[in-house]
């Protein structure tokens, strides 16, 4: 099935990028394939793809062979859209709207991998309430989505890292998180003035005993203060001080150089006497 270039479908529906929907369109249908490729084989897998706009990774991800449900806000674009679910009878549904007034499971109503090239804002919103479910592991596989550069280091950051934060602590304790593809800012249309990359991220088992809203309570205050020593920014949590002695964790260290596991271990006591 050949398709028109997306330039054409851009120009013959006056597909102007806007400003306030965050649109930056990616054009390059090889960059595309290969960011279709990072979730792996997609074959007969049902994919959520949010913010389509002129259809470019939906074709990607059309090629892989995923069933996509693709939600997009600007109607603008739907007349370019109901043309690839037309080359791809079946496999493509679109439904107009904000990705973040709507119920993501219920609308896919199976397992799925989620792949999206978003608004930054809205990306970090939507990441954080899709690795801050109480269902674990949740209805997605995955998530393969692009940010800002500098966020997705925060993303898959290490400790004693500049970087290493609350977003970290919130995409590996359950999770692998993953810096999948960089992506320079030339790729886009119109480029963006910073540079991209893309985060990929799986479920993995959830640590036992941890209740997650303990531990982002416990990573908002420790990080609140993130160059105090532990037992100045976790003053206000109650029981933090006898967890720290009780985990072994010096009160003197300072969140930063905490990792992953001894957030998990100090939540686990936390989330006991709380
Ligand atoms: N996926 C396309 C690509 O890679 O070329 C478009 C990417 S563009 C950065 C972001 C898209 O998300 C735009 O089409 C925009 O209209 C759409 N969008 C913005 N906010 C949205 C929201 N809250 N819900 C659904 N779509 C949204």
């Amino acid at each position: 099935m050949t398709l028109p270039p997306l330039r054409e479908v851009i120009a013959a529906h006056g597909l102007k990028a806007t400003k306030a929907l965050g649109q930056n369109f990616l054009l390059d249908e090889q960059l595309l394939d290969r960011i279709a490729a990072i979730p792996g084989s997609l074959a007969d897998t049902a994919v959520l793809e949010v913010g389509p706009g002129p259809g470019g990774l939906t074709r990607a991800l059309l090629r892989a062979g995923a069933r996509v449900m693709a939600i997009e806000m600007d109607r603008r674009c739907l007349p370019a859209l109901a043309e690839l679910e037309q080359a791809f009878p079946g496999k493509l549904r679109v439904v107009e709207g904000d990705a973040l007034t709507i119920d993501h499971d219920e609308l896919m109503g199976e397992p799925y991998a989620v792949v999206a090239n978003l608004p930054y804002n809205v990306g970090t919103v939507l990441l954080t309430r899709w690795l801050g479910g109480q269902e674990w592991p949740p209805r997605w596989r995955s998530l393969t989505l692009m940010f800002q550069q500098e966020v997705a280091e925060r993303i898959v950051a290490k400790p004693a890292s500049d970087a290493y934060g609350r977003l970290a602590v919130l995409a590996q304790w359950r999770s692998t998180a993953k810096l999948a593809m960089k992506v320079h800012r030339s790729a886009f249309t119109p480029p963006p003035k910073v540079m991209s990359a893309i985060v990929h991220i799986e479920p993995t088992a959830m640590p036992e005993g941890v209740s997650a809203r303990v531990l982002e309570r416990l990573t908002q205050a420790a990080f609140g203060q993130r160059r105090k020593m532990l037992r100045q920014s976790l003053k206000g949590t109650p029981g933090a001080a006898e967890a720290m002695d009780e985990v072994g964790i010096d009160p003197t260290r300072r969140a930063e150089t905490v990792t992953i596991e001894e957030f998990v271990a100090l939540a686990r006591v936390l989330s006991g006497t709380t």
